[in-house]
């Protein structure tokens, strides 16, 4: 779980002629680069902009770590994972590194300021930072005596209102970068149309940047989507979908506490170790639930989507999405923890029609009339001080949604955000009454946010209903075009045969069905079984209890018969004749 596994030693002189792969083996003990790292490095090292577009878990953080050893001067990182910003400077530390300093919301003043100290005596080689920090004057004191020479920001998708992730705090990062002297800039992302990848550049100014990126695709992980008529058959299927135990330790990511509660409790009523993670839960259970899947403890975990952000657990074997995301960056991102190990994983969506529609429904809230715009204005201009400043909790702000009409006035000029501290609002408004032209922007700023959400959710709509390869959607919307593969190796689109290499084999399940009823039931019958079934004739038969139960539950009934049928055609069993036939195995074919 460690960043650095080796040893880091201390540095060497004389960078400009370094063997960089001997000193990725020295300095972490790594035998060869990655794809995209050494271009990163390389333009990192030379001076040279850089956007790297590489996905989770491709090492995007040694394009800024090696750098940061092997040159001169203070690399400065911009990083809205904590987690990832502790684990990381923990690990430089252990091996050895006592130049490398982070500055967070989570550290108590007195150590933030020991760790300014330092920066501003010149004894930090590289610096992790949370973005909010760039609105503290004391922070950027100290920052601007370091000789600050490569700055590399991760998430850099945070930039663009285009991304799915946009944050305001982010846009002050092209302001920091000039007033540090416009140093080597490394911008860093794992989710990047290349709408997103032209935003990123242009508003950091990027100079020609190196581009560093890498395809998208992860080829270990089978992309499949199951249909089910309604949220109550989703237990049933997620049941149906773990039984096979190789696609444990899995993640449920779950929209609401509620459901992740309920999830849980299911999982665990089948046997299945699991515990809900949410923000609703105390820390100590949260820490507690976290480690122990990490250990291994624990085989499932049914959470919020905030859960697996910079958490590094290699062997995750599925991730399942409960309900429609909405985009399929954020799709993506989240199902990209599986299978980080590189060994097969498959991705689950569970898909109703009722979860986008809800999802089309929030966007539609959203919306906001000029003079609602004006009302949201006006709350704030009530609770403002004569500069201007003012803070207000969600709750006040008359909006169905108060965070998107906060947003669109801020991107309209009308006020400027304060980092959020403990939910609500705070910033300071641009004039008392919002005039005529800050109205028109914010306005046209809506129907720009409006119009990329419903882009959004057609595309993740597209990848989850559409019959062509999932892959291929998926990729081809980041801007990527797969490699072809094997069917079962791809998605659960390409003919009806086309499973995941950890799903049970369709045949077998049929004929373990079979063997389990004993040649005594039919085709409708054993497709009852075999989709998991609960009427009253099959519980009373205690057909319900049989180890074949459910083992189909993601496929149609057609399918299913198809299967039979296939098994009856090639003569691996018979359909007896008669008023009511049965289906039982074909006794073996006598020799010679
Ligand atoms: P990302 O930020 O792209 O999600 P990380 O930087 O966290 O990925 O790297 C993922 C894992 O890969 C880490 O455990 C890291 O130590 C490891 N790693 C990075 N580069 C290499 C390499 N060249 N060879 C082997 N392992 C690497």
């Amino acid at each position: 779980m460690s960043v650095i596994r080796a040893t880091l030693t201390s540095m060497g002189a004389g960078t400009a002629t370094t063997d960089l792969s001997a000193e990725l083996q020295r300095l972490f003990g790594f035998e060869r680069f990655r794809p995209g790292q050494r271009e990163a490095i390389e333009g990192t090292l030379s001076g040279r902009d850089v956007l790297a577009i590489m996905p989770t878990g491709s090492g995007k953080s040694l394009c800024y770590q090696l750098p940061a050893l092997l040159g001169e001067g203070v690399t400065l990182v911009v990083s809205p994972l904590i987690a990832l910003m502790q684990d990381q400077s923990a690990a430089l530390r252990a091996g050895g590194h006592d130049d490398v300093e982070m500055i967070a919301s989570i550290m108590t003043g007195e150590q933030v300021g020991v760790a300014l100290a330092r920066i501003a005596a010149g004894r930090a080689r590289l610096v992790y930072v949370a973005p909010e920090r760039f609105s503290s004057r004391r922070f950027l004191d100290a920052i601007g005596q370091a000789n600050v020479d490569r700055l590399a920001i991760d998430e850099a998708h945070c930039l663009s209102e285009w991304g799915h992730d946009f944050r305001p705090d982010y846009l002050r990062l092209s302001d920091v970068r000039k007033r540090l002297g416009t140093p080597a800039t490394l911008a860093l992302t794992a989710t990047a149309t290349p709408r997103v990848a032209r935003d990123i550049v242009s508003a950091l100014e990027l100079r020609d940047p190196v581009m560093a990126r890498t395809g998208f695709d992860r080829p270990n992980l089978f992309l499949e989507v199951l249909h089910v008529a309604g949220e109550a058959g989703k237990p049933r299927m997620l049941l149906a979908h773990l039984k096979d135990r190789k696609r444990l330790p899995a993640v449920v990511y779950c929209g609401r506490r509620k459901t992740c509660e309920q999830v849980a409790a299911h999982l665990l009523g089948d046997g299945i170790s699991a515990a809900p993670y949410h923000a609703g839960l105390p820390a100590h259970e949260r820490t507690a639930t976290l480690q122990q899947f990490l250990a291994g403890e624990l085989e499932a975990v049914a959470a919020t989507t905030a859960f697996g952000m910079g958490i590094d657990k290699a062997d995750v074997r599925s991730v399942v999405h409960w309900t429609i995301p909405s985009s399929p960056e954020e799709y993506y991102q989240q199902a990209g923890r599986a299978g980080r190990d590189g060994a097969p994983a498959v991705c689950t969506l569970l898909y109703t029609a009722a979860d986008k529609g809800l999802i089309a429904y929030f966007i539609d809230r959203a919306k906001l009339t000029e003079a609602q715009l004006r009302s949201v204005h006006a709350l704030l201009a009530a609770n403002a001080d004569p500069s201007g400043v003012f803070r207000v909790s969600e709750s006040d702000v008359p909006a169905d949604d108060p965070r998107v009409a906060v947003a669109v006035l801020e991107r309209a000029g009308a006020l400027e955000l304060f980092p959020a501290r403990s939910g609500g609002f705070s910033g300071r408004l641009a004039e008392p009454a919002l005039s005529r032209r800050h109205s028109a922007a914010a306005m046209v700023a809506m129907k720009r946010q409006q119009n990329l959400r419903w882009d959004r959710l057609k595309a993740i709509d597209r990848y989850a209903a559409g019959d062509g390869c999932r892959r291929a959607a998926l990729l081809g919307y980041f801007g990527d075009t797969p490699e072809p593969r094997p069917d079962e190796l791809c998605c659960d689109n390409h003919g009806t045969r086309a499973r995941s290499p950890l799903q049970v084999d369709e045949r077998e399940a049929v004929l373990l069905c079979v063997e389990e009823t004993r040649g005594a039931v039919g085709r409708t019958r054993l497709t009852q079984i075999l989709r998991g079934g609960r009427a009253r004739d099959l519980l009373a038969a205690g057909h319900h209890k049989l180890e074949s139960h459910a083992r189909l539950a993601h496929r149609n009934e057609a399918q299913v018969l198809e299967v039979i049928d296939g098994l009856i055609a090639d003569g691996t069993l018979v359909k007896t004749d008669g008023r009511y036939p049965v289906v039982r195995r074909a006794p073996p074919a006598a020799d010679g």
